[in-house]
């Protein structure tokens, strides 16, 4: 079929990937029919904003990503509260849970990820939260107070954000990280010491490589028994230990899965008139493995890349990834290859400053910039981008050098 004869889409998430696919294809002048489906019972909204801005300042944060209006602008039907429950690749159809059948001429699956579970602390059936959609954010507001015990489980990003949401509404923290760093999926050693430092300096109470052993309730209070025997005892305990990509429809339909949705670099997966991007997919990369990246800038990206193949369009060189965290009024920006041989910092790296610390890294492999970090920096990001494209050479005198105009030199 050509793109001239697509006469009908549908995406499967009304989240960031579904959102920006319909933003893309109107952009790339598709003009049939769009159909966006989604569980929840909102429109698309943004999801970084859960464990920061919404929780800090609930009434002020909009999170909205297309409004009712704009949808209608984009001649977009809307299905929500009502999810897929199977897709009929033969007959090219969906069936929703309240039984009626959507038809498709191209699919895409845009269903995100939920939050792995930890059964024995669901068991508990009170005072254990997590975080991946808007509900569970506006369940934390009233839970976190000051003066309230909050065990985080779960180092790493959503843990860490959460950590400094709660540590700025005055509650006590602690971090319960079975790995022996902060952030480690997506942090080198060096940044993830650096913000260690900072949550300890603000009364979080990071342990590191512990284990937990049970947990039981005892009256109002979360008893959480560590492998060392020692007890902790909470208010509540909110665990962020990763996610499990919602691919069971393309499972049940016989799509290859891989845990994710497996699909090839246009994010088509097994089957060509459907495919998968955001969270649930992990596409071909150029290194020829598949990759997952849960990113809000993946998510577009391949929403972007979705769009462009069915509408018959060249994709544009891809950029390295990026994404950022904010954790104690710290910005932090990630770009290129996390896992470069050699960090080098351009700027003053003082623990000691705290929010005020400004500094750019530099991610080294083979004596080329692969990666950079900009912390309370972001403005000099966008130099760093251009220096790994450029595959530009590290240079320690010029490129540590602060008195450079980061601009002159990318
Ligand atoms: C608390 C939090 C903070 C984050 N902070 C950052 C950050 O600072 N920086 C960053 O880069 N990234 C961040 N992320 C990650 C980023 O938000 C995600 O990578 C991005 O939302 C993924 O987009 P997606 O469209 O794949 O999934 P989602 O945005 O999760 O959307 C998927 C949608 O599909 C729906 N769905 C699932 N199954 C079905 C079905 N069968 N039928 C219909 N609908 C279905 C889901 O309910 C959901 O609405 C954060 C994520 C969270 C949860």
């Amino acid at each position: 079929m050509s793109q001239t004869n697509i006469e009908s889409i549908v995406i499967v998430g009304a989240g960031q990937a579904g959102a920006s696919a319909i933003l893309e294809l109107r952009g790339n002048k598709y003009a049939g029919k769009i159909i966006l489906v989604g569980d929840e019972t909102h429109l698309p909204y943004e999801r970084p904003p859960l464990s920061k801005e919404v929780i800090l300042n609930p009434s002020d944060t909009k999170i909205e990503i297309l409004s009712e209006q704009k949808l209608a602008d984009l001649n977009v039907e809307v299905i929500r509260g009502n999810g897929v429950v199977k897709i009929n690749s033969d007959a090219h159809s969906i069936e929703l849970k309240n039984g009626d059948v959507v038809a498709y001429d191209k699919l895409l699956l845009a269903t995100g990820g939920a939050a792995r579970r930890l059964p024995n602390f669901d068991a508990l059936g009170k005072h254990v939260y997590t975080l991946r959609n808007l509900e569970d954010s506006q369940a934390l507001v009233p839970m976190l107070q000051a003066g309230r015990r909050i065990i985080l489980i779960g180092g790493g990003v959503i843990g860490l954000e959460l950590a400094s949401s709660a540590r700025f509404k005055d509650c006590a923290v602690t971090v319960i990280e079975m790995g022996s760093m902060v952030m480690g999926r997506c942090s080198p050693l060096i940044l993830s010491e650096f913000l260690l430092e900072q949550h300890r300096a603000q009364g979080v109470d990071v342990r590191l490589e512990t284990k937990i052993a049970n947990c039981r309730l005892d009256g109002e209070e979360v008893v959480v028994t560590l492998a060392s025997g020692e007890e902790l005892r909470a208010d509540a305990v909110v665990y962020g230990i990763g996610i499990v990509p919602n691919a069971q429809l393309a499972i049940d339909a016989g799509l290859e899965v891989d845990v994710a949705i497996k699909v090839n670099q246009d994010c088509q997966t097994s089957n060509s008139d459907i495919y998968a991007a955001g969270d649930v997919a992990t596409q071909l990369r150029d290194c020829g493995h598949h990759r997952r990246v849960e990113t809000w800038e993946n998510a577009n990206l391949q929403a972007g890349i979705f769009a462009r193949h069915v509408m018959g369009v060249e994709h544009p060189k891809a950029n390295p990834a990026w994404f950022w965290t904010d954790q104690l009024d710290i910005n932090v920006q990630f770009v290129g290859d996390m896992a470069a041989s050699e960090w080098h910092v351009r700027g003053e790296m003082d623990a000691a400053k705290g929010a005020d610390n400004s500094f750019v890294m530099y991610g080294v492999t083979d004596g080329q910039i692969v990666a950079g970090i900009t912390v309370n920096a972001g403005k000099e990001m966008r130099h760093l981008k251009k220096m790994i494209s450029k595959n530009v050479v590290f240079e320690m005198e010029k490129h540590l050098d602060i008195t450079q105009d980061l601009r002159k030199i990318a």
